[in-house]
């Protein structure tokens, strides 16, 4: 039985931010759009993933045959606002072979002695990929605004930068997908208290994570001025509560699905001729 839950509103129009987009009102409980319970989201998870993962094959059999597009989904959020677990949940659901993964932790040495979106640049999907960015060059105007690890006159030209970047890199044919995740406080104490709690999530718990929380403002200022700054219409900006990650992560599937589409893929024509190698087939 399909289920009754559904999108009041589209994902895509209920999560747009706009100039009215205030980063401290956000609800991270909340489900723009979104009429149903947990059961409701994770059955139609399901549903929508065979969707995605069938759409993707066709962007991935383009790429195979001459089509350039691509897809870049960009997870920018805070910890324990769920990246992983969107990349294990959402992107789990389609072929690997067509993903393309980046995580992006603090810039090794080498990065350094290069500008901000060199690294950016080459972990860019190619032809016919899903690329996806667990953490991005947002980090160079989020982490590095908020601790000052350049002088503000650098971070300042920098959004400008993304502007012109992003710009650049959909006209070559590749649909970028932000996603901004937002977690409430409590709700990342309530994470960052399992991963104390629990063997098998040590691993993932920094002691940084906790001093983090006290910059909690000052990430809300930077992550507003993101919205501000980098909302464009060729490369939009997604607003995603996170509280609830079943809907996170039909959120995220919508988001896709919907980008996807916009392709209007069909699948590459045979370079052969199917009744010459159905005789030669049926001969061999
Ligand atoms: P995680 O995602 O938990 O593995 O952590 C990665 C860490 O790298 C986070 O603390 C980020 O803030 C940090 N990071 C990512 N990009 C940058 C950057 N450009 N400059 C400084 N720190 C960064
Ligand atoms: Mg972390």
């Amino acid at each position: 039985m399909r289920t009754m839950a559904t999108w009041t509103t589209s994902a895509t129009l209920a999560l747009r931010a706009d100039a009215t987009t205030r980063v401290a009102d956000i609800d991270a409980r909340a489900k723009p759009g979104f009429h149903g319970r947990k059961s409701d989201g994770k059955q139609l998870l399901g549903e929508r993933g065979e969707v995605l993962a069938a759409l993707q094959e066709k962007l991935y059999a383009g790429g195979r045959s001459g089509d350039h597009r691509s897809i870049l989904l960009v997870l920018q959020g805070m910890d324990t606002a769920g990246k992983g677990g969107m990349v294990r949940h959402v992107i789990g659901m389609v072929d690997p072979q067509g993903v393309s993964h980046t995580a992006f932790g603090v810039p090794t040495d080498e990065e350094k002695r290069h500008p901000f979106l060199w690294r950016i640049e080459k972990a860019l999907p190619a032809a016919g990929q899903i690329g996806v960015f667990d953490r991005s060059h947002y980090e160079d105007v989020l982490v590095v605004r908020v601790h000052d690890l350049v002088p503000q006159e650098v971070w300042e030209q920098r959004y400008d930068e993304i502007n012109e970047f992003e710009k650049r890199v959909v006209e070559s044919g590749t649909t970028i997908v932000k996603v901004a995740m937002f977690v409430s406080l409590d709700e990342q104490k309530a994470r960052l208290a399992e991963r104390l709690e629990r063997e098998d999530k040590y691993w993932k718990y920094n002691p940084a994570d906790v001093t983090e929380r006290s910059y909690w403002p000052k990430y809300q200022e930077a992550y507003q001025a993101v919205l501000d700054r980098t909302d464009t219409e060729l490369a939009p900006w997604y607003v995603v509560p996170c509280d609830r990650k079943w809907f996170a992560h039909l959120a995220v599937t919508e988001l896709l699905i919907d980008a996807l589409e916009k392709f209007d893929l069909s699948w590459p024509p045979p370079d052969f001729d199917v009744e010459v190698e159905k005789k030669r087939l049926a001969q061999a």
